[in-house]
């Protein structure tokens, strides 16, 4: 660790609440896993503090050791808090492990809990703690602590009005904002557990929620993610569009005039995927491998995955995949018409997904139920990363309507493995899929099918599209579209340097 010291350039360390595959609830994950091994292949130290939650793999962790236990402040007295540290996917891993009475990180899950504003307040406070120690015992302060989402905003005006003072003068803080449906709500007296003064925090201007009209008094009006946004030195979200869209009240779900206020430090930067975890042509999960030159492996995949899946492999029959997490906010409406809009036209369709409403769920079990013996489609209603990529590879193409979608990363990973998306054109997919008939954009760009309207007839109109352009123009679809698509960069290349840039200015700011 010493050798850390001594290295020249940047430190970063991620203080997020998924890193892929350990704890992946979804795109969070991914994205900080794949943008921490971008940085760190650029020569920056790049290290992420996690939750220790009882649900992960630990066999997966290499060298991990209990590497000091901390007495963390809550509520006028302590929690007992081990950190430990490992190595996880060729990076620098500390894992926050606290023994409350509350069991935090003991329950099974990630999320869904109803403290969860609190488990995660604390694990921001317990992962400032430890960069206090750091820096107590060995002199090292990162230059930018990068924070994700609600879970761990509260970072950013911790550090500011309290950890400053500890000794933390070194890191700047980049907030980014992976989702901004979800916020994190307190209740104000958690501004005592905080440690922060309510006279300068519970504010309009601060972490008070002043943007639900009507809120009852006695209901949580403290928004974590709003006091990320007002203390982070810089604000990103994870597509150019979706940047835009969020001003807008129906995207920024009462943020807007936050983020408006701040819009000086706000931009979107592109999420990439990382090339390695994501490649047909060693992807340790498919039956066969392919590349952009050679797509052969493809139908091999395909042939495979429909026998795994118990559908009968047809003739010039393109099948159409969903890969998502089952909410609203993915469309679930037009994905269940675009599906029966498929069966009508004879496609095939599989779903790999999973839906945290138990109402939603019991419903698509029950459909899952109808299908089976049948050779229409498959439901597959659970998390399996493995199954993911054996999707990824043996489909044709992949659905995706969703009614807003800050980056959207399925659609990538679809394109890197040849299947081609069928979308609506928001946030970033917008940014990332163009229409084959879009005769602004050269061809090389064009990559997919695209809608823009929430309507079933918009969804069906762009399904038929892409049904009938398989079926009547399959040498162009095999021959031209898989490769074009597979050709495409979506790597971090780009915006991993666009981040660099943005902890190098936080350095000299
Ligand atoms: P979000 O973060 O909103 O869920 P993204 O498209 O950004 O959406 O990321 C979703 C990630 O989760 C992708 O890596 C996708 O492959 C994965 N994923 C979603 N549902 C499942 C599932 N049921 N099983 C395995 N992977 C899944």
């Amino acid at each position: 660790r010493c050798g850390f010291l001594r290295r020249p350039g940047l430190h970063v360390v991620h203080i997020a609440s998924e890193m892929a595959p350990l704890a992946k609830v979804g795109g969070l994950a991914d994205v900080v896993v794949s943008l921490a091994k971008a940085h760190q292949a650029a020569g920056t130290l790049a290290e992420i503090i996690l939750p220790k939650y009882d649900c992960i793999r630990y066999a997966d962790v290499a060298e991990l050791r209990q590497l000091v236990q901390l007495e963390v402040p809550w509520g006028g007295s302590t929690i007992k808090t081990v950190v430990w540290a490992g190595i996880a996917e060729g990076l620098p891993v500390y894992f926050v492990e606290p023994y409350s009475r509350e069991r935090f990180f003991w329950r099974g899950r990630f999320y869904g809990e109803v403290d969860d504003a609190e488990r995660f307040l604390f694990f921001a406070r317990a992962a400032l703690e430890f960069l206090v120690w750091e820096e107590e015992t060995q002199g090292k302060q990162p230059d930018a602590l990068h924070i994700h989402d609600w879970q761990s905003a509260a970072v950013a005006p911790l550090l500011k009005e309290q950890y400053r003072a500890r000794g933390l003068t070194r890191p700047g803080v980049v907030l980014t904002i992976h989702n901004i449906a979800f916020q994190g709500w307190l209740t104000p007296n958690y501004l005592d557990l905080m440690g922060l003064p309510r006279a300068g925090a519970y504010t309009p201007e601060r972490l008070l929620d002043d943007t639900r009209p009507g809120f009852a008094a006695a209901q949580p009006d403290i928004n974590l993610l709003k006091g990320g946004i007002v203390y982070a030195d810089a604000v990103t979200t994870v597509s150019p569009t979706y940047a835009r869209e969020v001003f807008a009240p129906e995207f920024g779900m009462g943020l807007q005039g936050v983020l408006g206020r701040h819009a000086g430090k706000f931009r979107g930067i592109l999420n990439g995927i990382d090339p390695d975890m994501w490649d047909p042509a060693t992807d340790a999960a498919l039956p066969a491998h392919y590349t952009a030159a050679d797509t052969a492996g493809k139908a091999v995949c395909k042939a495979a995955l429909l026998a795994e899946l118990g559908l009968p492999a047809k003739p010039n029959t393109p099948l159409i995949a969903v890969v998502s997490r089952l909410t609203e906010q993915k469309g679930l409406p037009l994905i269940l018409h675009g599906l029966r809009v498929a069966q009508q036209a004879g496609a095939q369709f599989c779903v790999l997904g999973s839906a945290p409403e138990s109402a939603v769920q019991q419903g698509f079990e029950r459909w899952a139920a109808e299908l089976a013996g049948g050779t229409a489609g498959r439901l597959v209603l659970r998390y399996d990363e493995a199954l993911a990529h054996r999707i990824y590879a043996g489909a044709d193409a992949i659905l995706i309507p969703s009614f807003f979608e800050p980056c959207g990363l399925t659609q990538l990973i679809a394109l890197r493995y040849g299947t081609i998306p069928v979308c609506r054109q928001t946030g970033g997919l917008a940014d990332t899929v163009r229409d084959v008939a879009h005769s602004g954009a050269p061809e090389h760009e064009r990559n997919g099918f695209t809608f823009a309207g929430k309507s079933e007839a918009d969804v069906e109109t762009v399904l038929r599209r892409a049904i009938d352009a398989y079926r009547d123009a399959g040498e162009w679809w095999h021959g031209q579209l898989v490769p074009r698509a597979m050709r495409q960069d979506w790597s971090w290349s780009r915006s991993a340097q666009d981040y660099l840039q943005l902890y190098r200015h936080l350095k000299q700011g």
